[in-house]
């Protein structure tokens, strides 16, 4: 079985909107074990939907449309599904009873617009939707493949295809299972991970292996297949551990977690805790590891401390030190993180500066350069980075590598 979807809506034509629930569908028909061979992203165009609908129905057993099922008339997907498969339209009373205790229920007046809702084609099937109005349609054509037509919003589209959607495409899906495996790399550009893990994964086509690389980070995706769930991931999990074997620390994370919450992770298992002082980050690092739930009994907090005034009054770098070897410097980066932890008693204080850019690079600190120290009761390590990208890359790269750095100090 091959699926196929059709994102509806011409705001997705525009520069601000993005078809996300792509994503959702595409993850939850892998693990069904039916890919997803092609996306389509079409306007509310009667015409325009028409076709598409046709096109995919010749390629796909199941063609999933997500959106143009509002109330308003720019929203054509029913008709169009309708118009291509010479359904008549007809109102729906068990639809309209559910619209209206709905409307009921929150004490307002159901408008005329909403009876398009209520619209089924002859033949199809509803699917509640207890969380919008618009109810989704199930469809089967006269070749046995299925239409299936869910509403665009989030919020409404995920519930009603977990309650309604997958109960019914279960026993059609190939007795197949799919597992999918993530090991996630900090530090190592992507040239370097695929070098080392090549040899490995190049010529096996069971797990299916892609990197995805993005700053600062690099993710190994393995998708493996099996006639149970068991073996799919016996074969993950040995092509996982041979991978990681290959990369060695640069892992940090073998399933979704972030690099803060490993870090937050790490911390709590130590009973550390941890101070920040940030300079060129501008609190990019505590903002980063206050994401992270619970984080209050490990993150003791952070001063930004974005000009050199802030730097000696608030955490107590000297001034002669500030003078003599520059605010973004080594000795500056030390002393952040050794003043912080000492200012707040944490067991791990951190420091960074850095140039950010575009402005304010020199020949022998050009744009990228950043110093970052951590701090225990004993010593300073430290570390200096080049890195590249527009200032967000920068900054975030820092991040990246300052989370890592005390990621790799509680390894040990
Ligand atoms: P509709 O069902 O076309 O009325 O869509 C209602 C709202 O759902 C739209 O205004 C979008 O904000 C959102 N939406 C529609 N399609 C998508 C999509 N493919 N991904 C994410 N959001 C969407
Ligand atoms: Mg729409």
């Amino acid at each position: 079985m091959k699926a196929e979807i059709i994102a509806i809506g011409s705001e997705l034509l525009t520069p601000f909107k993005l078809d996300t629930n792509s994503l959702y569908l595409t993850e939850q028909l892998e693990r069904l074990g039916i890919p997803v061979v092609q996306k389509t992203v079409v306007g509310d165009d009667h015409e325009r939907l028409k076709a598409a609908f046709a096109e995919a129905l010749k390629r796909s057993d199941l063609v999933i449309g997500i959106g143009g099922l509002g109330p308003t008339q720019d929203d054509r997907t029913r008709e169009a599904v309708a118009d291509l498969l010479k359904r008549k339209l007809h109102r729906n009373q068990e639809v309209v009873a559910a619209m209206e205790e709905r409307f009921r229920a929150r004490g307002r007046q159901m408008s005329e617009v909403n009876l398009r809702q209520a619209m089924v084609p002859a033949g199809a099937d509803w699917l509640p939707n207890p969380n919008g109005t618009a109810p989704g349609l199930w469809l089967k054509t006269k070749e046995e493949r299925i239409v299936l037509l869910l509403p665009g919003p989030p919020p409404e589209l995920k519930p009603m295809f977990e309650e309604h959607a997958l109960p019914r495409l279960r026993p059609r899906a190939p007795r197949q299972a799919l597992v999918t495996k993530v090991l996630k790399t900090v530090g190592l550009p992507e040239s370097e991970v695929e070098q080392r893990i090549a040899p490995l994964y190049r010529e096996v086509t069971n797990p299916e292996t892609t990197l995805l690389a993005s700053p600062g980070q690099v993710e190994i995706h393995l998708r493996a297949r099996g006639s149970e769930a068991g073996e799919a991931l016996r074969r993950a999990e040995e092509l996982a551990e041979r991978l990681e074997q290959a990369l060695g620390e640069a892992v940090f994370a073998r399933g979704p977690e972030t690099l803060e919450q490993v870090v937050g992770l790490y911390l709590m298992m130590r009973g550390a805790t941890l101070a920040v002082a940030e300079s060129c980050t501008g609190g990019l690092v505590a903002e980063r590891l206050t994401n992270v739930s619970g984080s209050s009994h490990y993150f003791l907090g952070g001063v930004v401390c974005y000009s050199g005034k802030l730097k000696s009054k608030v955490v107590g770098v000297s001034d002669a030190l500030l003078k003599r070897k520059g605010e973004v410097s080594v000795e500056v980066a030390e002393s952040l993180a050794k003043k912080i932890r000492r200012r707040t008693g944490a067991v791990l204080g951190l420091g960074v500066t850095g140039i950010a850019g575009p402005t304010g690079g020199s020949p022998d600190k050009p744009v990228g350069t950043v110093f970052i120290s951590l701090a225990d009761a004993h010593r300073v390590k430290s570390e200096k980075h080049r890195f590249l990208g527009d200032r967000e890359r920068i900054r975030w790269q820092a991040a990246q590598a300052a989370l890592d750095l005390v990621r790799r100090k509680l390894l040990k």
